[in-house]
């Protein structure tokens, strides 16, 4: 069993982590701040179906991660249902069908008029919108300490406080003294180019969102998003989309997607009164807390899992954008497969390999 480090302690870093080191590895994973420092611990905290084909395995071996994840995470057994939004009845229909054609696994269902409200009393009258039979909210640093307990359950040893790079055929460096491992496994979301110990290296580069956390009197049942969040990925996407998802009773309202780094308190009141339109009680909610953090988006959207060219023995899981959460623990466990030396090839559409060496 080799032994291997891990740098980064987001929900891929632990996930991996706690997966390697049951299989028996001498795991060390290099965190530079803290537990969920980054999107791990800042995130709406929904686990939700991809709406990208090729990430669809991922998400269906993460929830089964889930499922038996323990260590203090409570796996929602039902989903509670995603709501689609839009005031744009024709264009959301078409979305609807395209959805029921691609993934008919979702049931997606047409609601408009009274339905809308009989199915969720939270939205507003004139909305249109259809449901998704997926959408479990759990609280946003809640899956991402519980992999990192499972990793130190399992004899992986966390260093916290250490900003660890890649030291080529060797392990890796941290505060200039080199560490041996026969395997690397960079794991540090948009920071990923300076893990690797590249300043040009841009496969994966930071997406901000910003989310403002409110307690409702009557929180939506559903988790419920604007319609387009296919499209974020995608050059001209919007700036911001509306979402609002309630885990313990606390509702995130987001969310911004932009490359720069964003005044999130100005932003947070604009959230709320964007989403009013959708969820009318926003317009009264008090501001609880103001979560900001960086996705690591890839350049065409899809993660970026295992060997990289290059850098023997280095593997990467990042580029998960708005979907890590929801991904993570899946990409972790193939990636781990690969460290090891077995499991089945990463598909290429999702291999490191297809950005090249840094
Ligand atoms: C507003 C918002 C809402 C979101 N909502 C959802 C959602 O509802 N559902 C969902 O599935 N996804 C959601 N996401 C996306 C999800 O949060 C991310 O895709 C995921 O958390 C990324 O995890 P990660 O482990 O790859 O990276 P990160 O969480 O960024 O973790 C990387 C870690 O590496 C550490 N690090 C970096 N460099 C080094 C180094 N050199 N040495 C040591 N440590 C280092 C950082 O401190 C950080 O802790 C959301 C994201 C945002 C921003």
């Amino acid at each position: 069993m080799p032994d291997v480090a891990v740098i980064g302690g987001g929900i891929a870093g632990c996930a991996a982590a706690a997966l390697l080191a049951e299989a028996g590895a001498s795991v060390t994973l290099y965190e530079r701040e803290e537990i969920a420092a980054g999107a791990s611990g800042r995130n709406s905290g929904v686990l939700q179906h991809p709406m990208d084909p090729a990430t669809v395995p991922l998400y269906e071996a993460s929830l089964e991660l889930y499922a038996g994840l323990e260590h203090g995470f409570a796996f929602p057994a039902e989903a509670s249902g995603l709501l689609v939004v839009d005031s744009d009845a024709p264009a959301l229909a078409a979305e609807r069908d395209a959805t029921a054609a691609e993934f008919p696994e979702l049931a997606p269902e047409w609601l408009e008029g009274a339905d809308v409200q009989a199915a969720e009393p939270a939205l507003a009258g004139d909305v249109c919108a259809y449901r998704l039979d997926t959408g479990r909210p759990v609280p946003p640093r809640s899956a991402t300490r519980a992999w990192a307990e499972r990793a130190r359950a399992a004899g992986a040893r966390i260093e916290i406080g250490a900003t660890a790079t890649v030291a080529p055929g060797e392990g890796v460096s941290v505060g200039g003294r080199v560490h041996g491992a026969d395997a690397v496994v960079v794991a540090a979301g948009p920071w990923t180019g300076a893990a690797l110990g590249s300043t040009t290296w841009r496969a994966v580069g930071p997406l901000w969102g910003v989310v403002a956390q409110v307690r409702l009197a009557q929180p939506p049942r559903h988790s419920i998003e604007q319609a387009g969040v296919d499209t974020l990925t995608s050059p001209g996407a919007p700036d911001s989309l509306f979402s609002i998802v309630t885990a313990d009773g606390a509702s995130a309202v987001g969310s911004t997607f932009t490359p720069l780094e964003p005044d999130a308190a100005a932003l947070a009141p604009v959230l709320l009164e964007r989403g009013a339109r959708y969820v009318p009680a926003l317009e009264d909610a008090r501001i609880e807390h103001v979560r900001a953090c960086a996705r690591p988006r890839s350049f065409d959207g899809r993660p970026l899992l295992g060997p990289m060219p290059g850098l023997d023995g280095v593997h990467l899981i990042t580029g998960h954008g708005p979907w890590g959460i929801s991904l993570g623990p899946g990409s972790a466990q193939a990636v781990v497969e690969g460290v090891l030396g077995g499991g089945a090839a990463i598909a290429p559409e999702l291999a490191t390999a297809r950005f090249g060496a840094p």
